[in-house]
This record gives C-alpha cells, structure tokens and sequence, in this order.
C-alpha cells in the first residue's frame, strides 16, 4: 500500500472514529505532555482520572514545577514507576527555570529536558506544533506490522529502529500530528491485540496480516522480561494510634514514598540496636500478614508484623535513629504510598 494511501484512509477513518479526550480539545503541549507520560504508564480509562486530578492540582507547567514533590508523587499513586513522577517534576522546573515556562517547540530541544524521550519528543512535538516526527508506540507497532508485515522484533532495539523508519516515512508531513494520534487510536480501537476487526477494515484489502492470516503472530516480541523475587519483612510500629513510617531514600523502587522499617531477605542477619530495642518493647499485635505485590520486573512477597510501642522519649529516640517518625491516621492518608502500603493499610483494618 503506497504511504497517500495510508495516511489517507488512516486520517480519514480518525476524524470519523476518534475519542472526545480532554488533550485533544486543544493543541497544549502541557496538556499532550501529561497524558503520553500518564498513558505511557496505563490505558486511557485508567488514565482519565489521573490526568484530569493533575490539571485540577496543577494546571499549568509553572504549578507542577511550584508544587512540592510529594504532592506530585500522591497524585501520580498507583501508576508505578515512580521515577516518571519525580521526572515529570523535574522536567516542569527545567521549563519555568531554563525556558521561561513555555515548553520548546522542537523534537531536539524536547529530548534535551529530563525524562523526555524520543516517543513523548515526538508526540509533543507534532501534536503541538506541527513538526514531522513518528510517534512508535505498541499501537503503532501492531497497526504496521500487521498491515506492512513487518517481522522485526519490537523489544530489540533494532527492530524498534525499523519501526521508527517505517513510521517516519508514512508519516502525512502537512498534518503529523493528526497522523500520529490517527495510528494510534486506530491501533487502540480498531486493530485491537486480540480482535482485530479485519472484516470491516479499511486496510482490509491490502493488509498483509489479513491476507496471511498472521494477526497472531505479528508483531514479534522475543524478549522475555526476567523477573526477580525479593523477600520484604516490614515492621509497622505504632504508637497510639499513630503509625511509624519513613521516606524510602535508597536508590530503588519507590524512591520518594513512604513505608515503614523494612528489612529485605532474611530477618534474621539485621544486626541493628535500634531496631532491636523497639523490637523487644514491642507487643506484635494480630497476626503477620503476607501480601504478593507484582511489579513489571519484581515479585515481591511482603510479610507486616504491627508491633504496639510504649508512648515514651526513648521510644521517639528509636524510631528516630531508624529514620522513622510517627504519622497521625490524617496525616497518613495524605502521605505519597505505594500500593502494597496501601492495601497492607486496607486489608489489615489498622487504621479502623
Ligand atoms: S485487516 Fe485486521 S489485522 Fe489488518 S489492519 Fe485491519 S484490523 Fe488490523
């Protein structure tokens, strides 16, 4: 199918078939922006209400870069992948900082600004302002795959690359924005992963998929992902009613949000006075409880033990040199979790 052709039908088929979202109602790079990071990380029914409480939090770029990373992280809970939050922020002081608040206008500025790839350079930068540059995205690797035959593999980097070539000359050069969304909603709605509608398609005729019937097979993905087993032993210390909980500092998942003393792998190696002096004052409360917690890469098996402290100086010393300190029940709630605290919070009924 000649590149006129496939924009064509594609361009024609959106402007019929697209979705009224709140992004697309104006060409605002701020706007564009927060949905592809928000829908780089979730489908968009799942994404609406997270794009739309950050515009209510943060409607403009120089409100996130103002607001207080925290505020960022509560919002962006239960995403994952905390590190695109704190670089959604980041990327936000960058602009009020080193652009006068406005977002550049080009692909090689935007690659340049924190936690901006090509794929959202792209997005961003045809959306916005007109700029001829393919956004590759899964929708967008089926749609050509299936339609092109494409059987490069897309999780090597490789593949990607003939992917993003492929896209970069089907692109429509008088309206690459509208082409870019137009794949990927196509892609979204019509070429679906596991019911393409090839019956009532516009490629139906000239799609190589179709013809050979390998819907299934294409696009090739080879890559498996690894995935690593981690062994969490968390000691949730209360005091009252106020919990013990603490920023996670280190370099590692949920960088940023908080959670109570952990100790990984086995309990038994912790050689740590502090600890040991809460852990001998403390009365273990109900019983431990074991939750699973699936990460992209990482299974995680988390054990919570509550352990009742006396209200004392020497307990506040301890919980101090552990780097914890006691959250009230409101306090608690507002604090940026990761969702296994939050279902520990749930499932344990510790704050009813
Ligand atoms: S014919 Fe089927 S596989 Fe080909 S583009 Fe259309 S929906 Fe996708």
């Amino acid at each position: 199918m000649s590149r006129g052709d496939f924009s064509k039908k594609i361009i024609t088929w959106y402007l019929e078939h697209q979705r009224d979202l709140p992004w697309r109602r104006a060409r605002d790079p701020y706007l564009i922006w927060l949905s592809e990071v928000i829908l780089q990380q979730t489908r968009v029914a799942q994404g609406l209400p997270y794009f739309e409480r950050f515009v209510k939090e943060f409607p403009n770029v120089r409100a996130l870069a103002n607001a207080p990373l925290e505020k960022v992280l509560r919002a962006w809970q239960g995403l994952g992948y905390y590190s695109r939050a704190r670089n959604l922020h980041r990327c936000a002081q960058v602009i009020r900082d080193e652009h006068k608040g406005q977002f550049p206008q080009t692909y090689h500025q935007l690659v340049t600004l924190p936690g901006i790839g090509s794929y959202t350079a792209a997005a961003i930068s045809s959306i916005a302002f007109d700029e001829p540059h393919a956004v590759v995205d899964g929708n967008v690797f089926r749609v050509l795959a299936r339609v092109y035959g494409l059987d490069h593999d897309i999780a090597s980097l490789a593949g990607k690359k003939k992917f993003e070539q492929k896209a970069n000359q089907l692109i429509d050069r008088s309206q690459p924005g509208t082409f870019n969304q137009a794949v990927m909603e196509f892609g979204a709605l019509h070429c679906t992963p596991k019911s393409p509608d090839c019956d009532s398609c516009i490629f139906n005729k000239g799609c190589f998929a179709r013809k050979h019937e390998a819907q299934t097979v294409l696009p090739v993905k080879i890559k498996k992902v690894k995935v690593r087993s981690r062994q969490f032993h968390y000691y949730a210390f209360r005091v009252g009613t106020k919990l013990a909980m603490k920023p996670r500092t280190e370099k590692d998942i949920w960088h940023g949000l908080y959670d109570f003393f952990l100790i990984e792998g086995k309990r038994n190696g912790v050689n740590n006075k502090a600890f040991s002096k809460l852990k001998l004052k403390g009365t273990e409360v109900g019983k431990k409880l074991t939750l699973k917690h699936q990460l992209t890469h990482q299974l995680i098996t988390a054990q919570f033990r509550v352990l009742d402290l006396p209200n004392k100086k020497t307990t506040d010393a301890s919980l101090k040199a552990l780097g914890l300190k006691l959250y009230s029940r409101k306090q608690l709630v507002n604090l940026p979790k990761p969702v296994l605290i939050s279902r520990f919070l749930a499932e344990s009924g510790i704050l009813d």
